[in-house]
């Protein structure tokens, strides 16, 4: 009997597993032959996260915001003395920068919020151990991870410039040059001309004006 009363002919599930079994048999295997052929993966895929030591400012951001508090980090003041400057300023040195994959459920939180590019996905997942304690990784290791990031996608010709080649485009024209960032107006937004004639039919209406007081 099926579920809504009928009845159903004898053999008719046999049938249908039969029919399921030779249509797998027939259809083509997708059956990855890990670990004796490499598997394709997406170039942007989260397989370990790398760090680059030089970027990092000891600012915790990453070790504040992960939820599973896998990120131990330590670090000390350093005095450095700048030619010139009237006091010897401070900089963080990293001592320990340390994730514990054995926690990391790979939400990719510290790369996002780390403001200054410090930590990168790789995807690299070859690192299976057989102790779970190895699989802390300090700094040292983080950092050697930095050789298996793929490199960032290339720009959009047809995108606008970053904050800084706009930057660098305006000082490199001189001072009040006009520059597209400073010229350039949203789609749909037409320029009008400046009027102080109140008769003028491009002046603004009456009640768009001040309210006076
Ligand atoms: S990926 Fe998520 S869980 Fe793993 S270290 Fe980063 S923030 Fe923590
Ligand atoms: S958020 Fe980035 S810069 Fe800040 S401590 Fe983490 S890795 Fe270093």
């Amino acid at each position: 009997m099926s579920e809504n009363g009928d009845r159903i002919a004898p053999g008719k599930g046999l049938l249908d597993g039969l029919a399921v079994t030779f249509k797998t048999m027939t259809r083509r295997s997708t059956t990855q032959q890990y670990p004796d052929v490499e598997p394709d993966l997406p170039p942007r895929s989260r397989g370990v996260i790398a760090l680059l030591e030089e970027n990092c400012t000891v600012c915790m951001l990453c070790a504040r915001e992960c939820p599973d508090w896998c990120i131990y980090i330590d670090s000390h003041k350093e005095e450095v003395v700048v030619p010139g400057a009237a006091r010897a300023r401070q900089r963080n040195v990293l001592d320990k920068f340390d994730i514990d994959f054995s926690l990391c459920m790979y939400c990719g939180i510290c790369i996002e919020v780390c403001p200054f590019d410090a930590l990168h996905w790789t995807p690299e997942f070859e690192y299976a151990e057989t102790d779970v304690l190895s699989l802390l990784h300090d700094k040292d290791r983080l950092g050697d991870w930095m050789r298996t990031v793929p490199p960032p996608p290339a720009h959009d010709v047809l995108g606008e410039p970053s904050k800084e080649e706009a930057t660098a485009a305006r000082k490199a024209a001189g001072p009040g040059a006009a520059t597209a960032a400073k010229t350039a107006r949203p789609a749909g937004v037409r320029a009008t001309p400046p009027t102080s004639d109140p008769g003028s039919p491009s002046a603004p209406p009456a009640s768009a004006k001040e309210p006076e007081r």
